[in-house]
């Protein structure tokens, strides 16, 4: 079996989903006492969302890029990095490592076309949400990414960093990303992706009227799938 190393802590609310769904698919599939070799480099999360907030993601990647090397000092065969937004820093980590990085939407990618998704709602942070990075992923894999409106972008921000990270959940704010969402299934939204690894806290299938793409779960399950691949 491999050692995933994971980069958690971002937030930690949802390193605890990665922990917990990379356990239970690795003892589903091999059963008895089976259970993952994982190691972690939990970040300070506040540090992070400093640099982000500051636009300053050369710190970001450099965080990332340390967190990973040590990792793969300790041993670890392939990085996975526990939030979308932070993905903004593969290709600059990609220079410094000689191990993989599972990316996060490239795992989800593959889900959607397993269910023939062509157009798809994203919601995450206004960073994952707003820029190319994530994006223009899905997008060469031949699907369109419909994003909400640029107060509902403020508003899904505002959840994930003011309530989903603080271990928060409010009911009214479940309110907006159902109705948020309906908005764009209404224009052809075919899927939904939570694109940050928090939404799952608050939002899920039954909430919606359209398929839902958990990045967490995703990218927690094929972690577990390439660990024990032969
Ligand atoms: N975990 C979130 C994500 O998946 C947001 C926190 C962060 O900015 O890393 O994007």
């Amino acid at each position: 079996m491999k050692t995933i190393g994971i980069i958690g802590g971002m937030s930690w609310e949802s390193t605890v989903t990665y922990y917990q769904i990379i356990n239970e698919t690795i003892r589903n599939i091999c059963g008895g006492l089976h259970s993952a070799k994982i190691l972690m480099y939990s970040v300070d999360f506040d540090e992070i969302e400093k640099y982000q907030s500051s636009g300053l993601w050369n710190l970001c990647s450099k965080a990332m890029t340390d967190a990973a090397l040590i990792l793969e000092k300790g041993g670890a065969d392939f990085i996975v990095i526990g939030a979308n937004t932070m993905h903004k820093c593969v290709e600059d980590m990609g220079k410094h490592l000689s191990i993989p990085i599972l990316h996060i939407a490239d795992a989800t990618i593959a889900r959607l076309k397993e269910q023939e998704i062509s157009k798809v709602i994203l919601l995450g942070t206004k960073y994952t949400m707003c820029q190319d990075f994530y994006k223009s992923r899905i997008i060469n894999a031949g699907i369109e990414v419909m994003i909400p409106e640029d107060y509902e972008i403020e508003m899904v921000n505002r959840i994930i960093y003011d309530e989903l990270c603080k271990g928060i959940i409010r009911e009214d704010s479940r309110e907006i990303l159902t109705a948020i969402t309906e908005k764009l299934a209404h224009k052809g939204g075919q899927g939904l992706i939570l694109g940050c690894t928090e939404l799952d806290l608050l939002i899920g299938e039954h909430d919606v009227s359209v398929p839902v793409f958990d990045t967490t779960m995703i990218h927690a399950q094929e972690a577990a799938f390439l660990a024990i691949k032969e």
